[in-house]
């Protein structure tokens, strides 16, 4: 290394000896040119990788070493689409390592949220799909928030561990490494490295100061989430970004709410009642009659009941029928992967049809809120 040198990357001074203070390089990465610092050699290749996407035969494979390594495992989940973006498979492959259950985007929640019941009721539904967790936490990415725990509390689970990073696409992951990564090395600089072109399917390790890793694997991609289905250009009409506003109806039997274009939620049968919509603020809801929907959606798709347009209507999958009971006493969200939930607000049971694209997750769920 030459007296004076620089970093290609940040412009921080070089250093060969102390691999914790900043501006460090490796032994193996001074014949490399340009130079570049420990730092921005992880974040380089962080970024290489980082908004890779694999379809489930290659993630389960890249899981399946998991269970014979000595690792702590970070599963993010979003919590918008909480059962589109949890990896139920999971157990299978950690074998006994912990998992850390990361509940992202918790921004997009009512103000008013009580959080200790949301934890809880994230601890049981993680349960229910027989996924056994060491801790929840619950935190947004975007607004900064709960990040400190997640940082302290996978130091402390870690130990002296291998950290396996896990998700789906679209929740947040990228966000939350990019956080890991600055927080384990202690340069103040922003960094300034641009983004390299070409990719690989594996999973990237970012080198820890103790010798281990954080390992992120790239996103699964679920063609059960709405997300995945309709055209890019209307991904923002659906995927909230502020607060949801949650919208309330008043419906007699044989009613029923069209989300835009893209859902369509008939109330068939039970007691006049009260359903209340969380999706995003960005989507439009039509009310009719039940007798009139199919009319109406032939003679409006693509204009009025949009997204998706009429150009992207081509590209998004025909609707399938779900027929939904909701029984006395259950309280339940009518939950639709990537569009949001309506939560059935009446005691007295309901019988609903939702029509969403083939494929999309519908399902009813303990409410959330
Ligand atoms: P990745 O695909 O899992 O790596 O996720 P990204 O970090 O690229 O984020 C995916 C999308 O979710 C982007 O549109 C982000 O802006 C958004 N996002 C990430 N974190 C949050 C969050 O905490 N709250 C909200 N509302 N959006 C978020």
């Amino acid at each position: 290394l030459k007296e004076n040198s620089r970093c290609a990357g940040c412009g921080i001074a070089l250093q060969t000896t102390e691999p914790s203070r900043t501006g460090y390089v490796p032994e193996s990465a001074r014949e490399r040119e340009p130079i570049i610092c420990q730092r921005c050699f992880r974040i380089k290749n962080y970024n290489d990788a980082s908004s890779v996407a694999i379809d489930q035969d290659d993630f389960l494979r890249l899981l399946g070493g998991i269970a014979s390594t000595n690792s702590l495992v970070v599963h993010i989940v979003d919590l918008f689409d909480f059962e589109g973006s949890l990896i139920s498979s999971l157990q299978r492959f950690v074998g006994t390592n912990p998992v850390l259950l990361v509940v992202n985007k918790i921004d997009l929640l009512p103000k008013v949220t009580n959080w200790n019941r949301l934890r809880n009721w994230v601890q049981k539904q993680a349960r229910a799909n027989g996924l056994k967790v060491v801790g929840v936490l619950l935190c947004s990415a975007r607004k900064n928030i709960g990040f400190e725990r997640v940082v302290e509390t996978v130091a402390d689970l870690r130990g002296k561990r291998d950290v396996y990073v896990i998700g789906a696409t679209n929740v947040g992951k990228s966000t939350l490494v990019n956080r890991l990564i600055s927080d384990y090395s202690d340069l103040e600089r922003e960094l300034t490295v641009s983004r390299y072109p070409g990719t690989t399917l594996d999973a990237v390790h970012i080198p820890l100061e103790d010798g281990r890793s954080i390992i992120d694997t790239p996103g699964i991609v679920y063609r059960s989430r709405l997300s995945e289905v309709i055209p890019r250009d209307n991904l923002h009409a659906i995927m909230p970004d502020k607060p949801l506003k949650p919208a309330t109806y008043q419906l007699d039997a044989k009613q029923t709410l069209f989300f835009g274009g893209i859902a369509r939620f008939d109330f068939v049968e039970g007691e006049h009642q009260s359903f209340t919509a969380y999706v995003s603020n960005g989507l439009p809801i039509h009310r009719t009659k039940l007798e009139r929907a199919d009319a109406l959606y032939e003679e409006h798709r693509g204009v009025m009941l949009a997204p998706p347009s009429r150009e992207g209507l081509e590209t998004v999958p025909p609707w399938t029928r779900h027929s939904l009971r909701v029984k006395p006493g259950e309280e339940v969200d009518v939950f639709v992967s990537g569009l949001g939930w309506i939560k059935v607000n009446g005691k007295a049971g309901a019988l609903i049809d939702v029509h969403a694209p083939k494929g999309v997750k519908v399902m009813l769920r303990e409410t959330m809120l």
